[in-house]
């Protein structure tokens, strides 16, 4: 609907990947796989997800175990609360604080370790960070102390934009999920 959707199809076109857009929500009817909800402006993505009549049948997917990849926006949009903004699907146990890093260091690229892929280039863009997490949640990676990635079951967030460098490490690992869901299924 809105945001960097095109680095992400990138990024799946290199990796052989079939994706389509959701615009709208007869677009929705066509079975997928797996959801990635792209940074951009999650104020913006939330209205939109209303209006378009997208907000039930994608909250619900999820809870049925849809994977589901949500980046800065996207985590956003997943959280159960956010300081700062309001919660929007609301599936995934953590707290968010938007636009964390202020306005001077809003942008930024850094290095960090990324749960056993190891380091990884992350690109942070007007990001947020998580600050309280479930028990069910799982903590991938940190920057300054603070989590910047996690996963809760078919959820995987990222604060940073993976879809902006080069190595393509967290979209294989989301494809490992979608993988596993397809097995399971
Ligand atoms: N600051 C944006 C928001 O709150 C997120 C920025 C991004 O997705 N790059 O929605």
């Amino acid at each position: 609907m809105q945001g960097a959707f095109a680095e992400h199809e990138a990024v799946l076109r290199r990796l052989n990947i079939e994706y389509f857009e959701i615009r709208k929500s007869q677009d929705w009817q066509q079975p997928c796989d797996g959801l990635i909800i792209p940074g951009g402006e999650s104020t913006v993505m939330n209205k939109l997800l209303h209006t378009l009549g997208l907000f039930t049948s994608i909250q619900k997917a999820i809870m049925d175990g849809l994977p589901i990849f949500g980046t800065c926006a996207g985590m956003i949009l997943l959280a159960k609360e956010v300081r700062g903004g309001r919660p929007c699907l609301a599936t995934m146990d953590i707290t968010v604080q938007r636009n964390a890093y202020g306005r001077q260091s809003g942008s930024f690229t850094t290095i960090e370790n990324f749960q056993d892929l190891g380091p990884l280039p992350m690109t942070f863009i007007r990001a947020p960070y998580i600050e309280q997490t479930g028990k069910n949640v799982e903590i991938l990676a940190k920057v300054n102390g603070k989590i910047i990635a996690a996963r809760q079951a078919n959820q995987l967030v990222t604060a940073f934009h993976p879809e902006l460098d080069e190595e393509p490490a967290v979209h294989k690992y989301f494809l490992n999920m979608v993988q596993q869901y397809l097995q399971h299924k």
